[in-house]
């Protein structure tokens, strides 16, 4: 007799060792842990996901005649208990688990196992298309990795549009150029967002619902409300309604931000993706499959593929490469503690109405589209000197699709520059200008973009300043910001010292 134990972010179509498995002599295990879903305040939407998501899974499995041992988080204080009970009532030689996806679960499963009295193996992780070695040896030797050729590589070794000679087609890889378009071209355009699939609900997702607000309900978010799909079947709806209804708009759209749209044309597939409900090549194959069939412009199909098998596994392969540590780490010796706000608790909302706009936002639903987290978020982190950590646990905390392997490179990396650089050449810094050109939010703001110093000026253009006057030494050998430190530089002392002045008193 085997166990194969399938984690909560592994519910993929092909487990791998259940197909190696012989259903006459394997149990499969689920384990839901109260502990470890109090680990941080997660969101209840993303409990409620994860833990509805796991109950369909395993029914699907019992249907299709695999015995399955499932403990639920009402019987289940951690996961310690759920496996001595499995242990002591099948009698396992051994127990099969897929890679798992994170660091600690990594460390703690043999040790769990053992104190459970059995061995436990793994086998290689499906969930991605990159395996960790292969990222390893293409970055080995590489002082700093940029995403464009680890992309490049990865178009031409998945046949993705790309022409007989490896040339992309269309003739160029990236099409920023018409993607990317302003709020102001957007309001222009007059386009109108399709709504998502419309909420999802059943029975165990009811079940579920009560169960997480009866043992989380101090968690940030509500359950109630619960808008994703729990399953297969559900998931795949999801991505061909994004195929046919969204992904024209997604390209020239993609960096917009619109008060009251919190999703645009993005796909939202990344809480579906990151738990296996579908697989990255399938994403993939039916974005390009629209254009083969003229149904979407390359622009978009392009940008769409960029993000899978550009960013996720880049940012997959980063975490694996540095990890441990990468989590810990603090290049700009940020240490300013998370501002209160940023929980969206009633009574304790920001003036600056983007970052009240994207709480809200995430606190309602657990999902903010990739600017609102990059730029209006985490480029307030940045700039604040926000210590990673707590940065980290927030971003791990309120997203509804958020994992250690997916934070880490995102949040340390990306945003914060707590790395030194080494996945992002320069600081994602940005005054008010980025956010007024690409969103609607100044205009139902208390402060003024245009405004530089004194009351109604929009904190973000000090902030600015005084990150780069705080970090001069480290960027004047930056090239792609050196000039923004000599643009410093050049301002008179008294302009210096008020812009200075104003930073601190805003950020104490
Ligand atoms: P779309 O805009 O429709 O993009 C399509 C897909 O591309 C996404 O579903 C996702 O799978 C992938 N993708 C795009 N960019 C990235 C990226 N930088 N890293 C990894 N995958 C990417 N993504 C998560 O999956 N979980 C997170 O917890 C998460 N946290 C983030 C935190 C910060 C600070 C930042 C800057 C980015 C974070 N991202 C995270 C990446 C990205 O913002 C989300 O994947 C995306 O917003 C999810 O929404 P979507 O599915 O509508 O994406
Ligand atoms: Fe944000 Fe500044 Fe615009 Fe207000 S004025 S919404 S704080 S960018």
């Amino acid at each position: 007799m085997q166990t194969v134990w399938i984690l909560a972010d592994q519910l993929v179509p092909d487990h791998p060792a259940l197909a190696e498995a012989n259903k006459k002599d394997t149990v499969v295990l689920f384990v839901e842990s109260r502990r470890r879903a109090s680990h941080l305040q997660y969101h209840q939407q993303k409990l409620v996901l994860l833990y509805s998501a796991m109950r369909h899974r395993a029914a699907e499995l019992r249907e299709a005649g695999w015995t399955v041992d499932y403990h639920r988080l009402e019987d289940t204080k951690a996961f310690s208990d759920g496996l001595k009970a499995h242990v002591k009532k099948h009698r396992p030689e051994r127990i099969l688990v897929m890679e798992p996806n994170d660091y600690a679960t990594t460390k703690a499963l043999p040790p769990l196992a053992k104190s459970a009295g059995v061995e436990i193996e793994t086998v290689p992780t499906n969930m991605f298309l990159v395996p960790r070695a292969e990222f390893a040896e293409w970055a080995e030797g590489k002082k700093s990795l940029v995403m464009e050729s680890h992309y490049r590589r990865m178009r031409k070794e998945l046949g993705l549009l790309v022409d007989a000679d490896g040339k992309p087609v269309g003739g160029e890889w990236n099409f920023d150029a018409e993607n990317r378009k302003t709020e102001a071209q957007y309001r222009k355009a007059k386009v109108e967002p399709p709504p998502l699939a419309g909420k999802q609900s059943d029975e165990t997702t009811e079940e579920v619902i009560e169960a997480v607000q009866r043992h989380f309900g101090d968690h940030p978010g509500r359950a109630e409300g619960f808008w994703l799909p729990v399953h297969r079947a559900g998931a795949q709806r999801w991505l061909r309604r994004f195929v046919c209804d969204r992904l024209e708009g997604f390209g020239p759209w993609e960096d917009t931000m619109v008060q009251d749209e919190p999703h645009l044309f993005h796909s939202v597939l990344s809480p579906l993706l990151n738990i296996g409900l579908l697989t990255p090549k399938e994403c993939v194959d039916a974005a390009v499959r629209a254009f083969d069939e003229g149904d979407a412009p390359l622009a978009s199909v392009e940008g769409f593929v960029r993000q899978i098998i550009g960013w996720r596994e880049f940012i997959n392969g980063i975490y694996w490469l540095r990890m441990p540590g990468y989590t810990e780490l603090n290049e700009l010796e940020a240490k300013r503690p998370l501002p209160e706000w940023a929980w969206g608790r009633e009574g304790e909302e920001t003036e600056m109405n983007c970052l009240r706009q994207c709480v809200r936002q995430v606190r309602d639903t657990g999902y903010n589209h990739h600017i609102q987290r990059l730029m209006v978020l985490g480029n307030y982190f940045l700039l604040s000197g926000t210590a990673p950590r707590e940065v980290l646990d927030w971003f791990n905390s309120m997203y509804v699709d958020a994992y250690d392997w997916v934070m880490a490179a995102n949040v340390i990396g990306m945003v914060l520059y707590a790395d030194g650089g080494f996945m992002a050449t320069k600081p994602y810094a940005a005054g008010s200008g980025y956010i007024s050109k690409m969103s609607d939010y100044c205009k139902d703001c208390r402060y003024k973009p245009s405004v530089k110093t004194g009351d109604d000026a929009c904190p973000f253009n000090y902030l600015y300043w005084n990150f780069y006057a705080e970090h001069a030494e480290r960027f004047a050998g930056n090239q792609r910001v050196a000039f923004m430190v000599r643009q410093w530089e050049k301002k008179s002392p008294s302009e210096q010292k008020s812009i200075r002045a104003q930073a601190q008193a805003f950020l104490s």
